[in-house]
C-alpha cells in the first residue's frame, strides 16, 4: 500500500501547476543583467581614481591585502605591482578590480532578485486580488498576510535602491574597494529581509501554502468557488488538495483496503476536474455564461457527499433538497464512520463519531430502504437523551423530512450499547452488529413531526429492520 500511496505526494500538483503556468506564459521572465565588463575595461576606468601607493614608487594601488599571516596586513592594505616582494606581500595577491567586480555583481544580483520579487506578486495580485484579500481576513496573524508580504517586498526593493544609489553605485564605480567592505553589514541584513520572502518569488499554489495552511480548513469551497474567478478557485482547490494529501498520507498504515480504494476514485475525480480545469484555461474566449456553468458543475462535484449509499445524483440532490428544508443547506461533508469499512459494531462506531457534532447518519436496509437523520448533538454517552432543537429524519423516498417536535425533547437518545438513535421509542434504532441481528427498528413516536401514527418506513407499528450499510458524515 505504501507504494500506491505515492500518487497523493503533493508535488504532483505543484507540477502540474507549474506546467500549466508555463502555457499560459504566466511567468514573468527574470530582466536579463547587463553584460559584465571584462576585468581589463574595469581596471582602466578604476586606475584613474585610484590611491598612489604609499611605497613611493609613483605607481597606484591595483592589490588588497587579504592574507592575515602577512606582515603588512594592517599597515599597507592597498599596494602597488611594486610592492609585490617577498619582504613585503609574499602571497598570491587579490586584485581590486576583480573584488570590486564581485561585489558589484553581489549587489546587483540582490536588486534584481528584490526586484523580480515584486514585479511577480504584483503581476499575481492583479490576477487574485480579491481571492487573496479574502484569504487574508481569515488569518489571525497580520504580518502572515498575503498583502504584508507585497507591501514588505516593495519596502524591501525601495530600500535597496535607494541604499544603492546613495552609498553602493559610486563606490563600485570608482573601485573603492575599503568603502565597499565597511557596506557589508548592510548588504547582509537586506540579503537577510529577501530570503525571507524569496519563497513568494514563485508564486503559486506552492507558495501560498505556507502563507495559507494554517486556516485552509476553515475556507468553504462553496463559498470560494461562488464568489470568485475561476482562475482564483483553481488556486483554491489546488491548496485543498494539498490538505488532503497530507490528510491522507497521515492515515497511510491506518486505512483499509476499500477506503484506500474510495480514495483512488476520488482522486480519479479530481483528476477529471482538473483536466476540465485545462480545457477551461486554454478556452479562454468563452462565454462568461458558459464559464459560470462550469464553476456551477465544479461546485456540485465538490459538494457531492461521498457516500456510497447515495450512490447517484438523483439520491444525492434528493438529500441536498432535504438541508434545505431544514434551513441550513450542505455546505460540505466529511465521512466519519462507514459500516463496510470499520464494523458494525457499536463500539465502533461509538469510537469514529462519539465528540462530534453536527452529524448525518444515512443507513440502507436488506429491503433497500435509505432512512437517517441529522443531529447537532454528540453521540457519546452510557445512556441518555439528549435535546436538540435542529435535529431531523428523513426517509429518502418521502418528499420532506421530519423535523423534532418544538424544543427538541428526545431528539436523540445516545447510547454505547448501540448505533445512532433517534427519537423516544425510538423513531428510529439502529442495533449494535445491525448488519447481522434485528433488533434495530423504526417506530411510531411523538418526539418528530408527522410520525405520531406511522414509522419512518410509512408502516404502521413498529418494524424491525438489518442493515447493509450506515454512514455516519459531520457536515
Ligand atoms: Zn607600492
Ligand atoms: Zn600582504
Amino acid at each position: 500500500m505504501g507504494r500506491e500511496q505515492q500518487t497523493y505526494k503533493s508535488t504532483n500538483v505543484i507540477l502540474f501547476y507549474n506546467i500549466k503556468n508555463k502555457l499560459q506564459q504566466n511567468i514573468i521572465m527574470v530582466e536579463r543583467q547587463p553584460q559584465a565588463l571584462s576585468v581589463l575595461d574595469i581596471m582602466r576606468s578604476q586606475v584613474e581614481y585610484m590611491d598612489m601607493c604609499d611605497c613611493r614608487s609613483g605607481e597606484k594601488v591595483i592589490y588588497k591585502c587579504d592574507e592575515e599571516e602577512c606582515p603588512n596586513f594592517i599597515k599597507q592594505k592597498l599596494y602597488c605591482s611594486r610592492c609585490m616582494v617577498k619582504t613585503k606581500h609574499n602571497h598570491i595577491p587579490t586584485h581590486i578590480a576583480i573584488e570590486s567586480q564581485n561585489t558589484s555583481d553581489d549587489w546587483n544580483t540582490l536588486r534584481q532578485n528584490a526586484k523580480s520579487l515584486v514585479d511577480n506578486l504584483v503581476a499575481f495580485v492583479e490576477l487574485h486580488r480579491r481571492f487573496l484579500e479574502a484569504l487574508d481576513r481569515y488569518l489571525a496573524n497580520e504580518d502572515q498576510r498575503f498583502m504584508k508580504k507585497l507591501d514588505m517586498s516593495k519596502e524591501l526593493l525601495t530600500g535597496i535602491e535607494n541604499f544603492y544609489k546613495e552609498n553602493v553605485n559610486d563606490r563600485a564605480v570608482r573601485g573603492d574597494i575599503l568603502g565597499l567592505q565597511t557596506l557589508r553589514n548592510d548588504f547582509s541584513e537586506f540579503k537577510r529581509r529577501l530570503e525571507q520572502l524569496e519563497f513568494l518569488i514563485k508564486i503559486g499554489p506552492a507558495a501560498l501554502w505556507r502563507l495559507y495552511n494554517g486556516i485552509i480548513q476553515q475556507v468553504g469551497t462553496h463559498q470560494i468557488l461562488e464568489n470568485y474567478p475561476s482562475h482564483s478557485c483553481e488556486v483554491f482547490l489546488f491548496l485543498k488538495s494539498y490538505l488532503l494529501c497530507i490528510k491522507i498520507n497521515e492515515l497511510e498504515d491506518r486505512l483499509t483496503q476499500s477506503a484506500v480504494a474510495q480514495i483512488q476514485a476520488l482522486q480519479q475525480k479530481f483528476e477529471e476536474v482538473k483536466a476540465e480545469l485545462l480545457v477551461a484555461r486554454e478556452e479562454q474566449q468563452l462565454e462568461r455564461n458558459q464559464n459560470l456553468n462550469r464553476i456551477e458543475q465544479l461546485t456540485l462535484k465538490m459538494k457531492s457527499i461521498n457516500s456510497v449509499i447515495l450512490d447517484d445524483e438523483t439520491k444525492q440532490r434528493k438529500m441536498f433538497t432535504f438541508f434545505e428544508q431544514a434551513g441550513t443547506p450542505l455546505m460540505q461533508s466529511h465521512l466519519l464512520y462507514r459500516g463496510t469499512i470499520s464494523t458494525f459494531a457499536a463500539a465502533e462506531f461509538h469510537k469514529l463519531c462519539d465528540n462530534r457534532s453536527k452529524t448525518l447518519t444515512i443507513v440502507r436496509t436488506t429491503e433497500g430502504i435509505i432512512v437517517g437523520g441529522y443531529t447537532s448533538q454528540f453521540w457519546n454517552s452510557t445512556s441518555s437523551y439528549k435535546v436538540d432543537p435542529t435535529a431531523w429524519v428523513f426517509n429518502l423516498d418521502q418528499p420532506n423530512i421530519f423535523k423534532v417536535k418544538p424544543g427538541g425533547n428526545n431528539a436523540i437518545y445516545a447510547n454505547n450499547d448501540r448505533g445512532p438513535t433517534f427519537g423516544c421509542g425510538h423513531i428510529l434504532y439502529i442495533a449494535n452488529t445491525a448488519n447481522i441481528n434485528t433488533c434495530g427498528y423504526v417506530n411510531q413516536s411523538a418526539s418528530y413531526e408527522n410520525l405520531e401514527n406511522i414509522n419512518l418506513f410509512q408502516r404502521q407499528g413498529t418494524t424491525q429492520f438489518q442493515v447493509t450499510e450506515v454512514e455516519v458524515f459531520q457536515v
